[in-house]
């Protein structure tokens, strides 16, 4: 491994034990108390985990607390139906997570009795769980001395290391990897690999990290050589994509028409309001009841109004969403993943955030005059 000149080999082989000490020191002072860590059961481990990827630790620890209490074991979670998983995921994003977890508990109880596999090959033969997410089940719920390498520790070891390749491709981190094997303790390899973790986020951080106050500064590589700016060496920026979209809020009496997003769509399972692409410049001007109408598939609206501009990022897009509300007399013909639903069923439904926000711009709950009067 390239990472490994002398000097590393002197840190993996003789210093391991001395770095380890220091770390899981320092974490029994200063680690983070989060909910999860109340519990080093497989189980709120995993769900812990799954949310956590791509979602800040602060926004989680909400999330996760709801969605514990409403399904505490494998087997509840197992058991519920996928939309009240969703809705429970809601606000999350990324609910493809959602799903895999939900078929993974599902796999667990029918292929293993509720128990989850005790080998990272079995647990990465569940749906949604890689090699990460296995490490970290096995390491901190099951005592055993795996691996980890997320965005946090991959850091903290690229630093050590004096690693100045890029991190960013699939592959590029293998040498972390072998890197953090080498180094994961027999003894408590959970606690030494939240450490690892804890470390990158609140003292070795992206930006200005803390190196005076680090544990692990008299190991660093990085840090002996003044190369702690230039690692990990910094991805180029994927270029973001601005796109326009109207959602139309077609009201009937108390019901208003929501569609559900179907596979390969954004929020694939939601329930959303009827949308569109719109082109870039000027979209709704004189054109609202032909381009509600279109976007309702032949519905006829009347009275439309602009009831506001929302904007929203998916990836590198940046959206700009218009919503426009209309009045339609008719429910039309039956069509699959379309219904009429009462405004009150809302909240009780599992719907896209950006839907989520239109449903609270609460007004739908009020009589379009009401609306009108709020909007001046
Ligand atoms: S000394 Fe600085 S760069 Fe090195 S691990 Fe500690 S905080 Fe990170």
């Amino acid at each position: 491994m390239k990472v490994a000149g002398p000097k590393q080999q002197t840190l993996r082989r003789l210093d391991s034990r001395a770095l380890s000490t220091a770390l899981v020191g320092w974490y029994a002072r200063a680690r983070r108390d989060l909910p999860w860590r109340h519990s080093s059961e497989p189980y709120p481990v995993w769900v812990s985990e799954i949310m956590l990827q791509q979602t800040q630790v602060e926004r989680v620890k909400d999330f996760f607390s709801r969605f514990m209490e409403r399904f505490p074991t494998v087997d509840s979670l197992a058991a519920a139906a996928e939309h009240e998983v969703l809705r429970f995921w809601e606000g999350l994003g990324y609910y493809r997570r959602a799903r895999q977890l939900h078929a993974a508990a599902q796999q667990i109880v029918a292929e293993y009795q509720g128990e989850f596999p005790r080998s990272t090959i079995g647990l990465r033969s569940l749906p949604g769980i890689g090699r990460y997410t296995a490490g970290a089940i096995a390491s901190i719920a099951m005592n055993l001395p795996e691996p980890i390498v997320e965005a946090n520790s991959r850091r903290v070891l690229a630093r050590l290391a004096g690693y100045q390749k890029r991190l960013d491709r699939p592959g590029d981190d293998e040498p972390m990897w072998t890197l953090a094997k080498s180094l994961v303790p027999k003894q408590h390899p959970g606690r030494f690999n939240q450490a690892l973790m804890d470390l990158g986020a609140m003292v070795c951080t992206p930006d200005r990290p803390l190196c005076g106050r680090c544990p692990l500064a008299r190991f660093c590589r990085a840090k002996q050589q003044g190369s702690v700016d230039r690692i990990p060496l910094k991805a180029q920026r994927r270029a973001v994509v601005q796109v326009r979209e109207v959602a139309i809020v077609a009201r009937r009496g108390n019901r208003v028409l929501v569609e559900r997003r179907t596979a390969g769509e954004w929020w694939a399972g939601l329930w959303d309001f009827p949308r569109a692409l719109l082109p870039q410049r000027d979209p709704l001007k004189g054109s609202a009841v032909a381009l509600a109408s279109a976007v309702l598939k032949g519905l006829k609206c009347r009275k439309p109004e602009h009831l506001a501009t929302l904007k929203h990022s998916v990836t590198h897009h940046r959206v700009t969403l218009e919503v426009v509300q209309c009045q339609v007399t008719e429910a039309g013909p039956r069509t699959i993943g379309r219904r009429w639903v009462r405004l009150a069923e809302l909240p009780t439904m599992a719907m896209a955030s950006p839907a989520r926000r239109i449903a609270r711009i609460q007004a739908l709950h009020e009589p379009i005059e009401t609306i009108l009067s709020l909007r001046k």
